[in-house]
């Protein structure tokens, strides 16, 4: 499996953990935006968001809403962006879906 996500999420690279049920991994951006730049992805490889036929998938891409309201509260978050980009032809680099949860304030230090 050459995706780097899976790979995150098997351990085999590390990333800067801010959440992890047994469903779902937030890290941070290796490459932040903004001050708060966070990746919510769901454990299973699900490709993109426009692709998806199924409701299992659909709900767990559902549930990454949850985890970033989580988040939001965690630091205490005064605002933010949440973004996914879908389709190489829309931004989407790294294929194994993800919700940005971007924020200019940094609360929680
Ligand atoms: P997208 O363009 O929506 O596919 O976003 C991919 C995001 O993944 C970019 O913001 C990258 O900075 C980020 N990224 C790529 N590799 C890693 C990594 N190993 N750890 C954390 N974030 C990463
Ligand atoms: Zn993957």
């Amino acid at each position: 499996m050459e995706c780097i996500f899976c790979k995150i999420v098997n351990g085999e690279i590390p990333a800067e953990k801010v959440y992890e049920d047994d469903s779902y991994i937030a890290f941070n951006d290796i490459n932040p935006k903004t001050p708060v730049h966070i990746l919510i992805i769901p454990k299973k490889h699900i490709k993109m968001f426009h692709s998806v036929d199924n409701e299992e998938d659909k709900n767990l891409i559902k549930g990454m809403y949850d985890i970033a309201w989580h988040i939001i509260q965690l630091k205490n978050l005064k605002g933010c962006n949440l973004l996914i980009n879908s389709g190489s032809d829309h931004g989407q680099e790294v294929f194994h879906i993800h919700l940005h949860l971007m924020s200019k304030y940094e609360v929680d230090k």
